[in-house]
């Protein structure tokens, strides 16, 4: 349960409700409040889709109360209690499940969220697992693990090359250790192998045409079908109208869109973090005055958790007024598709979540990449090596969750250097947007009528509904 995982998880749901197929969404109460304006919009809509918000036991694993999404546990060491609380879930879900008038055909479960499994045994229905990253990087990491690399290196910030790949991928052990690495990891990696190598498929928030080799070969090494189903948010017909996703917006949405109005077509840089990073006060302030001295008009999201009175008050007393007539500052949850479709956004500063990154390239942006950790390092592989629209700024290590991350990363001057040359518009920045793009015509290609996402979603409904019974279950 984190913003990452449940945004594309809602709207996979409305993506499967809209080919008529009864879907049940399982969350808890502090997110199903999130997504209320969500909800709310498709209780109106009339698709077949509800909600149901199981009370989650905090109290019982010692979390405080309404400790309900990762991005609010308070210290990195509750993050094994908060996945316990997660697991005691089952009991619960699966008295939903019996006792629901339509007995459901199959669950859709985040990969994170191994107990399922037993659910849909029980149940004696399948089980399909979700992953809200990309083919490339879940081959990387199965390619990492299944030829030990890490017992041939010496150290972990020795660079090796990913095995068995078609393109050369260089990373370190800490760049890229694997999902929930760690001792105290162990079990529930353990049962995650388990539930996705048992699973009925896997179900990937990508498309063919953007990693045709990865996905194939991925295919392969699972030995089960996945299927690509994405970009899932492209769903949605018109993202202009999406100001509140995962949460409210901090900002007023027309206020934002009058701003981006006033702004020269691809002139605007958008710079965010996703939901979880955590930067420290001197490495903000690295990125503001990168941003100023780049002299390019920019968004930039600080997120609430960050503005502790010293970022507030150097925000307020100075750097605002000085960026006045070029930047916008969002303090806490940005309406982000709604920006990043705005024609006068020309680049995306990303830490490379996959959602972003996925974002991004469904509205043809080139990006500033700078991973941070988990999946993100992998992702910015991706984005500059295989796909080419990414300019990496040039961090090595990570900024890992729940850490001290308070030394600078990157200074002003790699940012304004990055921002520099991300909004070039030589003959590399000019090749760059060209093939952002493409690619972003191919991501909208693969979500109409007879484009392959389409498709692999008729195919994929058509695997687990049967004529009278057409109900499916996500646990998000
Ligand atoms: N997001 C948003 N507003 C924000 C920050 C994030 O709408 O201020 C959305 C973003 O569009 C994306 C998701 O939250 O869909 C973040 O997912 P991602 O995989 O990029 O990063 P994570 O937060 O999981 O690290």
């Amino acid at each position: 349960m984190a913003q990452g995982h449940m945004i594309p998880m809602v709207d996979l749901a409305q993506l499967i409700a809209e080919r008529g197929v009864l879907v049940t969404v399982i969350t808890t109460p502090v997110n199903a409040k999130r997504f209320e304006t969500t909800i709310d919009m498709l209780d109106r809509s009339g698709l077949p889709i509800r909600f149901v918000a199981l009370p989650f036991p905090c109290k019982e694993v010692g979390l405080p109360e309404g400790c309900e999404n990762v991005d609010l546990i308070p210290s990195a060491h509750l993050a094994v209690n908060f996945f316990k609380a997660t697991s005691l879930l089952s009991g619960p879900v699966e008295t939903y499940l019996r006792e629901h008038k339509h007995y459901p055909s199959c669950i859709i479960s985040d990969s994170c969220h191994p107990w399922t499994w037993d659910v849909a045994r029980n149940l004696q229905i399948p089980r399909f697992t979700f992953f809200g990253i990309c083919c490339f990087t879940l081959l990387c990491t199965h390619n990492i693990d299944s030829h030990n690399v890490f017992d041939t290196i010496t150290s972990e910030r020795e660079p090796f090359l990913v095995p068995g790949l078609r393109d050369r991928i260089e990373v370190t052990q800490a760049q890229a250790p694997g999902f929930f690495p760690g001792d105290v990891w162990a079990k529930l990696r353990e049962e995650i192998k388990a539930a996705d190598e048992a699973a009925a498929g896997v179900v990937v928030n990508s498309f063919q045409e953007l990693e045709p080799w990865y996905l194939e070969s991925y295919q392969k090494v699972m030995g089960n079908k996945v299927w690509t189903l994405g970009p899932f948010w492209l769903r949605n017909k018109d993202a202009s109208l999406m100001g509140a996703r995962g949460k409210d917006a901090a900002i007023d949405e027309n206020s934002c869109m009058t701003w981006l109005d006033s702004m020269k077509p691809s002139s605007v840089v958008y710079v965010s973090f996703g939901s979880l990073t955590f930067t420290s006060p001197s490495q903000l302030m690295e990125v503001g005055l990168g941003l100023e001295a780049s002299e390019q008009p920019f968004i930039w999201v600080v997120k609430e958790v960050e503005l502790c009175p010293e970022m507030s008050e150097w925000l307020a007393e100075g750097f605002e007024e000085r960026v006045r007539d070029k930047g916008l500052i969002i303090r806490g949850w940005a309406p982000q598709v709604m920006i990043l479709s705005h024609p006068a956004i020309g680049g995306f500063v990303t830490h490379c979540g996959w959602n972003s990154s996925l974002e991004a390239i469904s509205m043809g942006l080139p990006l500033i990449t700078w991973p941070h950790f988990a999946d993100q390092f992998l992702n910015e592989r991706f984005l500059v090596d295989v796909l080419r629209t990414g300019v990496p700024v040039g961090v090595e290590d990570p900024a890992a969750w729940g850490e001290d991350n308070s030394h600078v990363h990157v200074t002003r001057d790699g940012v304004e250097k990055a921002v520099r040359s991300l909004m070039d518009g030589g003959e590399e920045g000019t090749e760059r947007r060209e093939r952002a793009r493409q690619a972003s015509v191919k991501a909208r290609k693969a979500m109409e009528q007879d484009g392959s996402s389409y498709d692999n979603m008729t195919l994929f409904i058509q695997q687990f509904t049967q004529p009278a019974v057409k109900t499916a279950t996500l646990s998000a």
